[in-house]
């Protein structure tokens, strides 16, 4: 019988993960263009190209009217800054991407770029200005090169080999005996979180976004490979509006703001240092986090 379990609820699991990864199976499915749940108003604005400011005003929101998610979520951020959320599962994060993204509206509240409220805009010209970096990177069943590619399927080689590069994956790659041209995905070369996180990277700097949005992954990473996402997190917000969801708070010291998501509401505010020295939700979180590392020796994730 636990033998049987195992595998199923690893199944369940898997199953939801999926569902929860942003952008890349709506994607997958062409579902954008054929079934959009969400239209473009009939007078919808195309958001002009550019650097994009994103501000929260007061939204609420449920994906169920009986259980609300959201209540009240108000920030900014500003052009060119880097602003972290964190909180535990289930408290609402990965809800704000997906509402930025506009895979729903908000049923409180609005969402704006520079000013204008997201669901005046086209959807085209709104998901052309925002990147994702997802939790969960899904991989098609193709060559390393299309997947990067994909982040812009009309780029030229030396600028997806130029997005690699940016993304640390070029020594990677390099010392596969197909290079570009190695099949990954289920049935070729199973990469590890950390590489197919970076492959999420280089989609995203190809695509070249106003906003970034990055969902680290939940899973426990060695100080290593947590030091490199950082890097990573770092180089490629540069001269972008960044929005960081943090599992690993270590990732986000240095964020321009620090907001604590707790049940759906905001329940602190402000940088790594005055947090920590508040002693408040953030300070627990990051004694927790210091203690857990601490016992477990962090498990080798690459
Ligand atoms: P976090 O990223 O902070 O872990 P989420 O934003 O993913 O949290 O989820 C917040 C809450 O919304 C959770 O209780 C989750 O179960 C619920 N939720 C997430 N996605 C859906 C959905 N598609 N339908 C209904 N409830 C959902
Ligand atoms: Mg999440």
């Amino acid at each position: 019988l636990i033998q049987l379990y195992i595998p199923l609820n690893f199944l369940g699991v898997l199953y939801r993960e999926i569902r929860q990864s942003l952008t890349d199976i709506e994607r997958m499915f062409g579902l954008m263009h054929q079934h959009r749940e969400i239209a473009d108003a009939a007078d919808a604005l195309t958001l002009p190209a550019g650097p994009a400011s994103v501000r929260f005003e007061k939204v609420s929101f449920a994906y169920d009217a009986k259980r609300p998610i959201l209540f009240d979520v108000d920030f900014e951020v500003p052009t060119g800054s880097t602003v972290a959320v964190v909180g535990h599962s289930g408290s609402g994060k990965s809800t704000l991407a997906r509402l930025l993204y506009r895979f729903y509206d908000v049923q409180g509240g609005a969402i704006r770029l520079n000013g204008h409220d997201i669901r005046r805009l086209t959807q085209d010209s709104l998901r052309a200005a925002i990147g994702i970096v997802p939790q969960d990177t899904v991989l098609f069943n193709d060559t390393l090169f299309y997947n990067i590619q994909y982040g812009r399927p009309t780029a030229s080689r030396e600028e997806v080999e130029a997005a690699a590069r940016a993304a640390q994956l070029e020594d990677f790659i390099r010392q596969l005996p197909d290079g570009y041209e190695t099949r990954v995905g289920e049935r070729g070369l199973k990469l590890s979180g950390g590489e197919k996180q970076r492959v999420a990277i280089a989609r995203a700097l190809l695509k070249n976004p106003a906003i970034l949005i990055f969902d680290e992954a939940t899973s426990a990473l060695d100080s290593k490979t947590e030091k490199a996402i950082q890097a990573q997190i770092e180089r490629a917000a540069q001269g972008r509006t960044a929005l960081v969801i943090a599992h690993r708070l270590s990732t986000i010291m240095d964020a321009d703001e620090i907001i604590v998501l707790d049940g759906g509401r905001i329940v602190e505010r402000g940088r790594h240092t005055p947090l920590l020295a508040k002693g408040g939700a953030y300070a627990q979180m990051w004694l927790l986090q210091q203690q857990e590392e601490a016992a477990a020796g962090a498990p080798e994730v690459h």
